[in-house]
């Protein structure tokens, strides 16, 4: 099924054989390192194994499914040289996160952008199935929506799933805020399932660049096929590496943020804003002129949030940040 979908020239192409995918121990007279020892002296182990397979433990999947890059952005852009040309189309549901469009336009592909729905921020599945055709090679779907912040529906997710061939790209960058379960355990039943992860959320690690993808064994043999040999520094391996021994702080962090998350909602609320329901660590405001509101928040406070054309995003940040956020809105509306 994959087979078909994969652009006819990466299907065909011999891959680089790395060094360290060939031997990681012995006498290492193979890759032109330097022999002295700096704690970073050799290369990574391109099969990040050993990371795999902790993501697999915390997933609860096989290691095989699992994909990791430089950030979840790194993963986004090797799928969509996977399978997108000039001669194909993917799909996503605005608003939403912008990398989609890019990374789709990047490959010389259309992109169809099809509104998600004014009430409730879910697909519209009667545009969605008129726009589905032959050449749509991806469907983006983030759940948690960013900037939105609320989840798809499950049901219309696997619904898509059962009717499409192409890759369902389910973005759950944010899911640790979330009570709901993640998709990541149907990779065992679609192929074409791939569920995107980072670290860059609830685990507080953006600046280490580390996400991951849980896929079918052939979309992860296709990535490792693609993506160049030493793709995740050790460094930035190590710090996810010791990230999950110590999970239980992510999900402290994740509890403190949803509380600081409801007592901004209802701060908002109070002063007769429309806030969207969250699944994730920011909240979404319906607000006319959002633009010039930013701005303002800007220059006058130095605060920053971020508009887009229906409304503001703004991300929880500590308590006494977000004490001054309310504070200075209060100060412009
Ligand atoms: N997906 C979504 C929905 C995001 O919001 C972001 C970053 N803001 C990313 C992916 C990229 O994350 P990463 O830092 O893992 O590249």
């Amino acid at each position: 099924m994959i087979d078909g979908l994969v652009k006819k020239s990466l299907r065909e192409f011999s891959p680089y054989v790395s060094a360290r995918s060939l031997y990681k121990k012995g006498i290492l007279l193979d890759a032109n390192e330097n022999p002295f020892e700096t704690g970073l002296n050799r290369y990574p182990d391109p099969t990040y194994t050993e990371l795999r397979k902790a993501l697999a433990d915390y997933v609860g999947v096989n290691f095989k499914n699992i994909f990791v890059g430089a950030g979840s952005d790194e993963v986004l852009s090797l799928l969509g040289r996977l399978v997108l040309d000039e001669n194909s189309e993917a799909i996503v549901f605005s608003p939403t996160y912008g990398m989609y469009k890019v990374i789709t336009a990047s490959c010389g592909a259309k992109f169809i952008d099809l509104p998600l729905n004014e009430i409730n921020f879910q697909i519209d599945k009667n545009l969605l199935y008129k726009k589905l055709n032959s050449k749509v090679k991806i469907v983006f779907i983030c759940s948690p929506n960013n900037p939105t912040g609320n989840l798809i529906r499950m049901e219309d997710i696997l619904e898509l799933l059962g009717r499409f061939d192409g890759l369902v790209v389910v973005d759950e960058a944010y899911i640790e805020f979330s009570s709901v379960k993640s998709l990541a355990s149907e990779v065992k039943d679609y192929p074409n399932l791939v569920v995107l992860r980072t670290f860059s959320k609830a685990w507080g690690l953006a600046g280490a660049r580390v996400g991951y993808c849980v896929a079918g064994e052939e979309v992860v043999g296709y990535l490792n096929k693609l993506k160049l040999p030493y793709n995740l520094n050790s460094l930035s391996e190590k710090v996810a590496l010791d990230a999950l021994k110590n999970s239980f702080v992510m999900k402290m962090e994740v509890r403190k943020i949803l509380d600081e998350r409801e007592k901004i909602k209802i701060a908002l609320e109070a002063m007769g804003l429309r806030v969207s329901p969250s699944d994730s660590n920011f909240l979404f405001v319906r607000f006319e002129g959002a633009g010039q509101l930013v701005k303002k928040m800007a220059e006058k406070f130095k605060i920053i949030i971020r508009a887009f054309p229906d409304g503001f995003r703004v991300s929880v940040g500590l308590p006494e940040e977000n004490l001054a956020f309310i504070n200075s809105l209060k100060k412009l509306i």
